[in-house]
């Protein structure tokens, strides 16, 4: 209850999108919301757990982690096979730098359990900061006011910052503040959800070193039977009233503790600065150093400098990647707020990718999987090259990996990636849905050919992408063959689409369109490498034995590609087999039993025409330009109805679909669902972390879906269309070096050079060719 006259301060008005707030305590919803505002940069990660304790029973998931750093574990099975994967990879816990407790007139602060009025919380996407307001009551009828900020940085690595203050209302006593870094949290319960993941931070890491001092505290870990060390550091500021520091370490938990005293009116604030990293066991001594020097160069600039830094650097990337939508104030909301989280949890560093989950949580053991190029990276393609650049780079320092599994899996040449992984092995232990899934390959080449197209980092394509179409490329003549059964055509046997309702199909039509598209795309870049970087084309032929007669391979491969197509119903079949499946009985399976996976074993759930996630409909949204209207209309309506949407990455993706067809209301449907997956807990898993496809798959919604976007050989090409109950609404890309923003309202299409001399681009299949200083206004038709 609100004790008359007592009204905490700094609140956010209501009203404004760039914040996403939480107005009360919500016990029941805590874990999800720790998801949501989760913080990071990057490379460290935090969920949006407390300071404080939160009271027992309360279900809370505490996760720090690093991205890209995990630890091998051996994958049991009592009924093994050769090349199954060996080894499970997860993405560590690291300690928990956040937590202070706060202790006053005998009392400590624990959520759930102390009464609290005024509780607020808001993530504002400008400054990067996560705040939050509490009024504490105190059993003898005084109150302390908490407020806090908290910030990941995403400009120097692995630092977190917090700001603490307590002010008094009317108390007038002794005030503990214990702030520590713990090393012993952690444990999730599976609940026999395969996507869970379920750790706790000693099962990750070994102590080595820890220490505490009147102000610093430090641990030194070793990752699990590995070389690799986890250094964590922290420091304190004081301000506003003198405190008593004193040691406060226990057994996995080093830190401080600060006795002052309040009187009413007084604010103590107290600042933490928490700094990351990892590096070789070999070189303790250097990864010491650099941590130290980082923290200590951190607490020197303070809170507010590093407060600026952040504030300044989403200002650029909202300039590069901001959408805005006059007349849907939530979606508009959502989509910040979606952007927002790929930008925090993609790794820049060329060592990592984007989790399932971002770094929001640890479902999925932190895993990569297609998600990352199929969705994250054309959405930072088109807004932040750097990044997709990044991404791609992951993927090229593990190509050595990938060649030796595709030794494993029998093909002489080429290379094949994993289907879910981190540090580059296949880790997935369930081969159905997991290695059978070759499309990966194709998803690598896909992100891959559009970045060097979109972007002519030909500089890239010379160092890396040429190698990695080529050794991609190669699987395809390896695992599939020319049939002289099915006249010659191109075949690709016992394969798993991205639909894992079905698994082991033969000529799955989104595999082998999409390995078409790759066989194409890579013949055209090595084209273009031979004429504009003749020498590092000359080395790869030399380097990897590349001929001209592989060319001549991949294009007949593409030219002869099986893609099955049902002459009856007019539509691709989703494999050879599965339209002579029974439809799943949907009438008969209650809501309860959804998801499908969790429910039926999977051969239950194989024998019937049941999609978990768009298959032939990603085919056509991915490769727009193959299909006529017709086709897609035809395809949509027979695969839609039979689609369940089990997978968050399904709803995006039949939101173009639907869009471009000019199916509006249901385009309008998926696009709402898929933009608040997360923010409304639509699959009732944001606990696990959010889903960072979808998220993605919210800004293909607008760019593909209503702008109707297509990368058409590297030009941007649109067809706009606005939605019924927005006034207008804008966003911005990037090609070949020019930002480009595209305004799209009822009476046209404006496209306005950000930056760069002049673009050209397609409206409406017509080329048009834009100037600096000179926007161009085009009807919607
Ligand atoms: C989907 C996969 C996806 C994975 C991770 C699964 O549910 O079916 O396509 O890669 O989740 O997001």
């Amino acid at each position: 209850m609100q004790p008359a006259g007592k009204k905490a301060t700094g609140s956010v008005p209501p009203s404004d999108p760039w914040f996403i707030r939480e107005e009360r305590f919500d016990a029941a919803g805590l874990a999800v919301q720790e998801s949501l505002f989760a913080l990071a940069g990057g490379y460290l990660g935090t969920r949006g757990t407390f300071e404080e304790p939160v009271a027992p029973g309360i279900k809370s998931i505490e996760g720090t982690y690093l991205n890209g750093v995990y630890f091998r574990e051996p994958i049991h099975y009592d009924e093994s096979a050769f090349g199954f994967a060996t080894h499970n990879n997860k993405m560590v816990l690291v300690p928990n730098g956040k937590v202070i407790t706060l202790a006053a007139c005998g009392e400590t602060f624990v959520h759930g359990a102390s009464e609290v009025t005024d509780f607020s919380r808001s993530l504002d996407l400008r400054s990067g900061r996560l705040a939050r307001t509490t009024r504490w009551n105190l059993t003898g009828g005084r109150s302390l006011d908490i407020r806090t900020e908290r910030l990941v940085s995403l400009t120097r690595r692995g630092l977190m910052a917090i700001t603490y203050s307590v002010t008094s209302f009317d108390y007038d006593g002794a005030v503990t503040l214990t702030s520590t870094l713990d090393a012993a949290y952690g444990g999730t319960d599976r609940g026999g959800d395969p996507r869970a993941g379920q750790l706790s931070i000693t099962d990750c890491l070994t102590p080595m070193d820890s220490g505490t001092d009147a102000n610093d505290s430090f641990f030194l870990h070793r990752i699990k039977d590995s070389e690799t060390l986890v250094a964590t550091a922290a420091c304190h500021a004081v301000e506003g009233v003198g405190a008593t520091i004193t040691p406060a370490a226990k057994p996995h938990v080093e830190g401080q503790r600060f006795d002052l005293h309040l009187a009413p009116g007084q604010t103590v604030t107290l600042t933490k600065y928490v700094q990351y990293d990892h590096g070789p066991l070999a070189e303790a001594e250097a990864l010491d150093t650099r941590t130290r020097n980082a923290l200590a160069a951190a607490a020197k600039d303070g809170f507010d400098k590093l407060a600026a830094e952040q504030e300044a650097e989403l200002a650029t990337f909202w300039a590069d990647a901001g959408i805005e939508i006059n007349g849907a104030p939530d979606l508009a909301e959502a989509l910040r707020f979606n952007m927002f989280h790929l930008y925090q949890s993609a790794g820049r560093n060329g060592m990592s990718s984007i989790a399932a989950k971002g770094l929001t949580g640890h479902g999925y053991d932190g895993h990569y999987f297609w998600d990352s190029e199929i969705y994250v990276v054309p959405f930072f393609t088109a807004t932040r090259p750097a990044i997709a650049r990044a991404m791609l780079e992951y993927r090229y320092r593990h190509l050595d990996q990938a060649r030796a599994r595709a030794r494993t899996m029998a093909h002489k040449r080429g290379a094949l990636f994993p289907w879910r992984t981190i540090g580059g092995e296949e880790c997935s232990s369930y081969f159905p849905a997991g290695t059978a899934q070759y499309h990966i390959n194709a998803a690598i080449a896909y992100a891959t050919i559009q970045y060097i197209e979109v972007t002519g980092d030909m500089g890239f394509a010379a160092e890396m992408g040429a190698e990695l179409l080529i050794e991609t490329a190669r699987l395809w003549l390896e695992a599939g063959h020319f049939s002289a059964h099915d006249g010659g055509r191109f075949c690709i046997h016992e394969v798993t689409g991205p639909d894992e309702y079905s698994a082991m199909a033969d000529n799955n039509f989104y595999t082998n369109a999409m390995a078409r598209h790759h066989l194409e795309g890579a013949v055209r870049v090595m084209g273009r490498l031979a004429k504009d970087a003749p020498d590092a084309y000359a080395a790869l032929v030399t380097r990897l034995t590349f001929t001209s007669e592989e060319l001549g391979e991949w294009s007949e491969a593409a030219a002869k590609m099986n893609l099955p197509y049902d002459m009856k119903l007019g539509i691709h079949a989703q494999d050879d087999t599965f339209l002579n499946r029974p439809v799943w009985d949907f009438d008969g399976t209650p809501a309860d039993k959804y998801p499908l996976l969790l429910n039926f074993h999977p051969l239950t759930i194989y024998r019937h025409q049941v999609l978990k996630q768009a298959d032939v409909v990603l085919a056509m949204v991915l490769l727009s330009d193959r299909f006529t209207m017709e086709e897609k209309r035809r395809n949509l309506a027979y695969y839609e109805p039979i689609t369940t949407h089990d997978s968050t990455l399904s709803t995006c993706i039949y939101a173009v679909a639907n869009a471009e067809l000019g199916n509006r209301e249901a385009a309008y449907k998926l696009f709402m669902e898929t933009c608040r997956m997360d923010l409304d807990n639509l699959h009732g898993n944001t606990h696990y972390g959010v889903h960072a496809a979808c998220m993605a798959g919210s800004w293909m919604g607008v760019a593909y879906g209503f702008a109707g976007l297509r990368f058409e050989h590297g030009t941007p090409a649109f067809r706009p269309s606005l939605p019924a109950d927005w006034q207008d609404y804008r966003f911005a890309i990037r090609a070949h070096g020019c930002g480009l923003a595209v305004s799209v309202a009822p009476n046209g299409t404006t496209y306005e050079l950000i930056d760069g001399e002049s673009l050209t681009l397609r409206h409406f299949g017509k080329n048009h060719t834009i100037a600096a200083g000179k926007p161009l206004t085009l009807p919607n038709a």
